[in-house]
């Protein structure tokens, strides 16, 4: 291969190469603003609620659980910061003593 040539394809592999770097960098760019709105979806978020009143402590919630938010002592506590708002737990109360609240 002649010099010129040589020259010329590096010049085009450059070419190319910048271009991929254009191309992830948006890429990276987007990926970046998903992971903002994603952070701003987990403020507000739902959490469970326990009705102290109508839980009879029975500890099903806190095993049907699957982020291990839940802490049953006398009655039911949700750790919000754990709960994923899945809803899993106000699905399987045979109280009927949880809900979904939103932050
Ligand atoms: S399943 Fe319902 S009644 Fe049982 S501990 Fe959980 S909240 Fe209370
Ligand atoms: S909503 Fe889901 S994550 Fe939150 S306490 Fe209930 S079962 Fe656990």
């Amino acid at each position: 291969m002649s010099r010129t040539r040589q020259h010329d394809s590096r010049q085009r592999e450059l070419q190319h190469l910048k271009r991929r770097i254009d191309a992830l960098q948006r890429e990276a760019r987007e990926l970046s603003d998903r992971i903002g709105s994603m952070g701003a979806d987990r403020r507000c978020k739902q959490y469970a609620v326990v009705d102290s009143l109508m839980c009879t402590g029975c500890g099903l919630c806190e095993r049907v659980c699957p982020a291990g938010a839940i802490t049953v002592t006398r009655v039911a506590q949700v750790d919000r910061e754990r709960c994923t708002g899945c809803g899993l737990c106000a699905a399987n109360c045979p109280e009927h003593a949880i809900g979904l609240q939103g932050t």
